[in-house]
């Protein structure tokens, strides 16, 4: 009888073991090599070789019987992305809201003067705008400068168009006094729009808004240096929140407590003045020292610069100085260019820590056209007709010089 030893059963046994296992995994790496496929589908396709298993072999230590204990998984960095943008000052006067009227006292429509940028609003996941002319309704009579009132529909408008947080802080915050701000805030209440810098108790103003996209949470203040000399009575301090250095400091903290980013909207500088003033560009300093993300300026009707301001904490701030006029009548060259600032917010969260990277700025301008004051219809610069670009395009071209003076790498959405 022909019989194996036990030695020669073992070594047999283990041949074919590895043969098994050589054969085994050469057919899993052919699996997993698309290209192998497709050269056999195709005649003359160049597809790198697949591994043989005698390659895959001699690379491959020998497999072993003892278990060996499962390495912890480094878990990879989660990354979420949003846009942020922001629009300017939103005054309407009394041209526009006569030019939004509807026959037969229907009431308005301002929705045709921004069809033509709905689109670029519904982009970025966040946006907010200035309601610099508050929206008390026409029950409370409708007003035009110095004293502004404007329709409930201008807040049909912007919700239409994507705005997601309007800002109410501003120099004609006070113009209808506490009734204007109370008719306001109901109705951006009424229509979910949240809304902040201006407040209809002690409660509504300390609850900070705060916004979530992405898995990256966003707090929104904003101040104003004043109300035109409209005093806010002395017992109601949260009607119109005002640049006080102790009160930006704390909310600006408490915000960042409850949320990845702080986004502070300034009504500040000089009006019509390209340049930024000391105050300005002082006060971006300690908004930033203080901890705010974003900085988004507004009220000098005129665009100005982007600035980085370094932070302590090895971060920056990103300070859009002034975003100019989104819609107005107002009639300077200068007051007719406005446009959406954005930015890009990074948030990377790594065992268990979250940072946050700012990238990407970039502005889109827009042009607030009309003519005798009527036919108002805010224009994309890539849609401007030839005869409108011949009259702003060399106004506009010294503009883009001066708000990229302080940050070379602004982008600008401005020619295709
Ligand atoms: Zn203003």
């Amino acid at each position: 009888m022909f019989t194996f030893t036990k030695m020669e059963k073992i070594v047999g046994l283990l041949l074919i073991v590895i043969l098994l296992l050589s054969v085994g995994i050469g057919f899993e790496l052919s699996r997993l090599n698309p290209d192998s496929e497709l050269a056999e589908a195709l005649p003359g396709h160049s597809a790198a070789p697949s591994p043989t298993p005698s390659a895959v072999q001699s690379a491959r230590p020998a497999p072993t019987l003892t278990p060996t204990p499962t390495p912890t998984p480094t878990p990879a960095p989660v990354v979420s992305q949003v846009t942020l943008a922001a629009i300017g000052d939103v005054l309407i006067h009394n041209s526009v809201y006569r030019d939004a009227m509807l026959p037969n006292g229907g009431g308005y429509d301002f929705t045709p003067m921004f069809s033509q940028v709905r689109d670029m609003l519904q982009r970025p996941d966040l946006l907010m705008a200035n309601s610099e002319s508050i929206i008390g309704g026409s029950e409370l009579g409708l007003s035009s400068y110095p004293l502004f009132n404007s329709p409930h529909e201008v807040g049909d408008a912007l919700k239409d168009s994507g705005v997601d947080l309007v800002t109410m802080a501003n120099n004609h915050a006070m113009d209808m006094r506490e009734p204007g701000i109370l008719a306001a805030a109901a109705y951006w209440d009424r229509i979910g729009m949240p809304y902040t810098g201006a407040f209809v108790s002690q409660e509504d103003h300390d609850r900070i808004r705060l916004l979530v996209r992405n898995d990256i949470s966003f707090a929104f203040l904003s101040y104003t240096y004043g109300t035109n000399g409209i005093p806010v009575p002395a017992n109601k301090p949260y009607l119109v929140n005002r640049t006080q250095d102790a009160a930006m400091e704390n909310e600006i903290a408490r915000a960042k407590q409850l949320a990845d980013v702080v986004v502070v909207a300034m009504h500040w500088g000089s009006e019509d003045q390209m340049a930024t003033n000391a105050n300005q560009i002082e006060l971006a300093r300690r908004l930033s020292a203080w901890g705010a993300d974003i900085v988004i300026g507004t009220h000098p009707h005129v665009l100005q610069p982007f600035e980085w301001v370094e932070r302590e904490d090895g971060m920056r701030t990103l300070v859009m100085y002034s975003l100019g006029n989104f819609l107005s009548a107002q009639d300077q060259p200068l007051e007719l260019i406005g446009g959406i600032g954005q930015i890009e917010v990074v948030k990377t969260v790594k065992n268990g820590a979250a940072t946050i990277t700012l990238q990407n700025p970039a502005f889109t301008p827009t042009y607030n056209r009309y003519e005798n004051f009527r036919n108002y219809r805010i224009v994309p610069w890539l849609e401007l007709s030839p005869g409108d670009y011949d009259k702003m395009n060399g106004l506009w071209l010294s503009v883009k010089a001066r708000m990229m003076e302080k940050m070379p790498e602004l982008r600008f959405f401005d020619a295709s």
